[in-house]
C-alpha cells in the first residue's frame, strides 16, 4: 500500500504538463478581475477536494521553459562547462 501523500505544487518533471493527479493540466484563461484573460494550466480538479493544488501561469510556465531551452543551448554550446552539475 502506498500511502504517501505529496501536498507539493509541483511534484514531478512533468508537472509542467501533468498535474499531481497523473492528469493532463489543460490550458485555461483566467476570468478573475485581477488577471483576466491570462492562460495558465491548472488541475482539472481545481475548485475541488480532490485537486492536488497544481497551478502554473502559461507566462511563468514559458519563462521557465525558455530558462531550460536556453540552458540546454548553452550546455550543447559548451557553456557552462565550469558548472558541473550531477543528474
Ligand atoms: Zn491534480
Amino acid at each position: 500500500m502506498d500511502s504517501s501523500s505529496s501536498s507539493a505544487n509541483l511534484c514531478t518533471e512533468d508537472s509542467k504538463k501533468f498535474c499531481c493527479c497523473g492528469l493532463r493540466a489543460p490550458l485555461k484563461t483566467s476570468k478573475t478581475t485581477t488577471n483576466p484573460g491570462m492562460k495558465f494550466y491548472g488541475c482539472t480538479k481545481y475548485k475541488t477536494k480532490q485537486s492536488c493544488g497544481f497551478f502554473i501561469w502559461l507566462d511563468e510556465l514559458l519563462t521557465i521553459q525558455e530558462a531550460d531551452r536556453s540552458q540546454r543551448i548553452q550546455d550543447a554550446l559548451g557553456l557552462h562547462r565550469d558548472e558541473e552539475r550531477q543528474t
